[in-house]
């Protein structure tokens, strides 16, 4: 038998590195040794310290509930961590009602649509942007408008160019920085500003800080919250996947707008069952130590961001030296006329390097490409020297 597909799933949109990806499988199979510098997961190893705290608190036969459900018996260390981290990192203080523990933000961005959005309702998503937010529109049967972010204006929005149809009608806007795939960071008065709109329009601004640990040359990312009264309009997806190289321990935590956060717990409550507490402690010691296991993580990343720009900029294809996140946002070389498509499959045919053309999240993605860091030195080496020998052809 063969059972039909819900419509939601129907609708979701086409992946859109399929070709590439069917591409890249076809190269592997004929024996081509294909470098792939296309996937944001961090290589380095989670810090010692948050390993060894979930060792601790997993085999502490003195916890009764070690192996219980996270949601039943959640970890109160995690939510004080979050506290006393945001009000030391940012000057902001979250009371109970403002924080909702999650397991990674992919998650709670699909389960806070569905906290939110009924069928027929209306979402604002950048463009290029992280594709969840649209699919967690997609899950709720609401519809996207789809916000330009342009090279000219920082990639950033111009709040000014949303009809007013669109902003009376709109629930959600989603905000990303420091952006993927962009690089972009938020200048000061820009979340200032995002608030205000989110206020005049009754609008929910949901700002993805997936980033916000992945900075360079002194730079420190703010918080929505830190403009006053945000948490009015705004709540924060924080994640400790990128930062801490903890992708794969699923955890973060949505904090702001109370209303907003009881509708995602309440989906939480009723959809998952909270969190191994092993890895709730894991969390809040992470959070704790932030400021000695982050830096030494960043350190290869800008090792490996000023090896790709120096590279890059001697084979005559330069580009913006990024300030925080895990890429390079580089623009496509002159000859393949804005084609972002075009330029990631003569890479890979001609060069056996894989990227991800811009075009994938959304038109204005298009003329870019994104590289990621998260691969060792030696890959990413090989790949420039390719890189280069291609564009001196
Ligand atoms: C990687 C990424 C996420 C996902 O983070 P998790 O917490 O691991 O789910 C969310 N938003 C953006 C923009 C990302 O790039």
């Amino acid at each position: 038998m063969e059972f039909p597909l819900a419509n939601r799933i129907e609708k979701l949109p086409p992946y859109l590195f399929a070709d590439l990806r069917r591409k890249i499988a076809a190269k592997k199979a004929a024996g081509v040794k294909v470098i792939s510098l296309g996937i944001g997961d961090p290589d380095s190893p989670t810090p010692q310290p948050v390993i060894g705290e979930m060792i601790r608190t997993v085999t502490n036969s003195a916890d009764p509930d070690r192996h219980r459900y996270g949601c039943d018996c959640p970890v109160a260390e995690l939510p004080d961590a979050i506290k006393r981290f945001y009000s030391r990192r940012y000057g902001v203080d979250l009371e109970n009602g403002q924080i909702a523990v999650t397991s990674g933000s992919k998650d709670a961005i699909v389960q806070l649509c569905l906290g939110l959005l009924n069928p027929g309702d209306l979402g604002i998503a950048p463009q290029p942007g992280y594709p969840t937010y649209n699919i967690g529109h997609v899950f709720c049967s609401a519809n996207t408008w789809h916000l330009p972010l342009r090279k000219t204006n920082g990639w950033l929005p111009d709040f000014g160019e949303i009809p007013l149809e669109v902003s009376q009608q709109a629930k959600l806007l989603w905000l990303n920085y420091p952006n993927n795939p962009t690089t972009a960071v938020a200048p000061p008065d820009f979340f200032r500003e995002a608030v205000e709109f989110g206020r005049r329009h009754n609008i929910l601004i949901c700002h993805d800080s997936a980033y916000s640990e992945n900075a360079y040359d002194g730079y420190k990312s703010p918080s929505i919250l830190e403009v006053p009264g945000a948490a009015d309009t705004a709540v924060e997806f924080y994640s400790l996947s990128k930062g801490f190289s903890m992708t794969g321990w699923r955890v973060g935590c949505v904090v702001g707008n109370p209303s907003a956060v009881k509708a995602l717990r309440l989906v939480k409550e009723n959809a998952d069952n909270g969190m191994l507490r092993a890895i709730q402690f894991a969390a809040a010691k992470a959070l704790d130590s932030i400021e000695t296991l982050v830096p030494p993580i960043n350190a290869v990343y800008k090792r490996r961001r000023d090896m790709v720009a120096e590279a890059l900029d001697k084979a005559g294809w330069p580009v913006d030296i990024p300030r925080a996140t895990i890429y390079v946002w580089a623009p496509v070389p002159e000859k393949y006329h804005g084609s972002s498509a075009a330029f990631a499959e003569d890479l890979l045919e001609r060069a056996a390097v894989a990227v991800t053309p811009g075009r994938g999240y959304g038109v204005t993605g298009d003329g870019y490409y994104r590289i990621s860091l998260t691969y060792p030195d030696a890959i990413i080496r090989e790949a420039l020297d390719r890189i280069r020998q291609l564009a001196e052809k």
